[in-house]
């Protein structure tokens, strides 16, 4: 059996708790009517710091200068977003090792 890696951590596991991961969840793919899907490698501790880190980091509404108000974003504005947050989150988790 060949052994899975964390792509963010670099944990390495055999008990299958290495998932594969999508970096931005479905639904905002299909709003955004993306159809392909950026899959990473992720043990369960970075899958569920992950999720935390979107739940802090990414919002679905935006104060437009242009309007001056508050509105919803776009599902493309929203999954861009993701994308930006994913990388912040390696960035932070690469900076954590270094420390530890
Ligand atoms: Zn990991």
């Amino acid at each position: 059996m060949t052994k899975d890696r964390c792509e963010i951590c670099g944990y390495e596991d055999e008990a299958g708790t290495v998932k594969k991961y999508h970096v931005i969840p479905q639904e905002i793919m299909e709003q955004a009517g993306v159809t392909h899907t950026r899959i990473r490698k992720l043990c369960q501790n970075c899958q569920d710091e992950l999720n935390h880190w979107y739940a802090t980091n990414v919002s679905d509404i935006t104060y437009d200068t242009g309007i001056q108000r508050f509105r919803n974003k776009s599902p493309q504005e929203i999954l861009r977003e993701y994308e930006v947050s994913f990388q912040s989150f390696t960035r932070h988790k690469r900076v954590q090792q270094k420390i530890t």
